[in-house]
C-alpha cells in the first residue's frame, strides 16, 4: 500500500494547507472531518489495484480539497473538492487516466450528496487539463528565462 501520510503531506503542500494525519476505518470510502482524513483499507487497495498511486492521490487529494474549500457540503461542494484534487494530482504528475480509473468506483447515479460519476468526471478532467496547460506555460516561460540568460551571456 502507498505511504497514505507520505502522499497526503506532498498534496497538502502543492494545495497549500496544513497536512493532517490518515487514519484507517472499516466503514465508508473515504472521508473527512477538517482534522484527519479517514480512509477505508479496502477501498484504498481497490482504488490502487486499478487506478494505482496516482489514483490513490486523487482520492486523498479530494478529501484534502474539502479541507481547503472550509468543509461545506451539497453536490457543488464534491465537485469543487474534484476540481481542486484534480488540479493539485496533476502539479504532481499524476496521469490522467488514473482520475478516470477512480470515477470507475464511484456511484454512477447522483444522490442527495453526491452528483454521479459522470459529472465529476467531467469537472475533474477539466480542470486537470487546465492545470496542464498552466504548467506547460509556466515550463515554457522558464526556458525562455535560461535562453534568455544564455543570450546574455554570448553578448
Ligand atoms: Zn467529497
Amino acid at each position: 500500500m502507498a505511504d497514505l501520510n507520505k502522499i497526503v503531506s506532498e498534496q497538502a503542500k502543492i494545495m497549500n494547507i496544513r497536512a493532517v494525519p490518515v487514519v484507517e476505518e472499516d466503514s465508508g470510502n473515504a472521508s473527512t472531518d477538517g482534522k484527519a482524513v479517514y480512509v477505508n483499507p479496502q477501498f484504498m487497495s481497490k482504488i490502487e489495484n486499478s487506478a494505482g498511486e496516482g489514483g490513490v492521490r486523487f482520492v486523498l487529494s479530494h478529501e484534502l480539497g474539502h479541507i481547503a474549500a472550509g468543509m461545506g457540503g451539497g453536490q457543488q461542494a464534491e465537485l469543487d473538492a474534484d476540481q481542486m484534487a484534480a488540479r493539485s494530482v496533476a502539479a504532481a504528475g499524476v496521469k490522467r487516466s488514473s482520475i478516470q480509473a477512480v470515477m470507475t468506483h464511484l456511484p454512477k447515479e447522483s444522490s442527495e450528496s453526491h452528483p454521479g460519476a459522470g459529472a465529476r468526471e467531467d469537472v475533474a478532467l477539466q480542470a486537470f487539463q487546465q492545470e496542464g496547460r498552466y504548467l506547460d506555460e509556466e515550463d515554457r516561460a522558464s526556458k525562455k528565462k535560461k535562453l534568455h540568460k544564455e543570450n546574455r551571456r554570448e553578448s
